[in-house]
């Protein structure tokens, strides 16, 4: 029988808008080919691709890139207000912040993401174990 997960009874997150996931050390946003498209689509480009400042290859996938500070090149900031500039084709990987696999190994994992990095975390609405698993192992949006 399969064990059961920690968190089988769900977990508090509301984001706070910190912007501390897009932001800090060095990282990898990872973007699919079909994610790049959308995001160049939503900037009005014509190509279907992004320019270098936004887009670098990483082995046979691409990242975006991040700005000298470690801000994302998307995340925007406004005096204390954080924003995503592509918000609405944001790929997968912010999609499912916070609920990715190596996140939810232990509930220390998580606790300690919560103290150290995003506020959100054990905080604001439940999210039941069921909406939980189907954001973990989310693909494609
Ligand atoms: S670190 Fe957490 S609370 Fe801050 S912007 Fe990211 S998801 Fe929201």
């Amino acid at each position: 029988m399969a064990k059961e997960k920690w968190y089988k009874d769900g977990l508090k997150f509301a984001c706070t808008q910190c912007g501390n996931c897009c932001s800090g050390d060095p990282g990898y946003v990872w973007a699919t080919k079909d994610e790049i498209r959308k995001i160049s689509e939503f900037l009005g480009r014509d190509d279907g691709w992004l320019a270098k400042k936004h887009l670098r290859r990483v082995g046979l996938r691409y990242s975006l890139t991040e700005k000298k500070d470690g801000d994302c090149i998307f995340l925007t900031r406004d005096g204390e207000s954080v924003g995503c500039s592509i918000y609405p084709v944001r790929p997968m990987q912010c999609r499912t912040w916070p609920f990715w696999t190596e996140n939810l190994k232990s509930k220390s994992a998580w606790d300690t993401l919560s103290e150290t990095l995003c506020p959100g975390m054990n905080q604001g609405n439940k999210h039941d174990f069921v909406q939980i698993e189907l954001t973990r192992k989310q693909r494609t949006w």
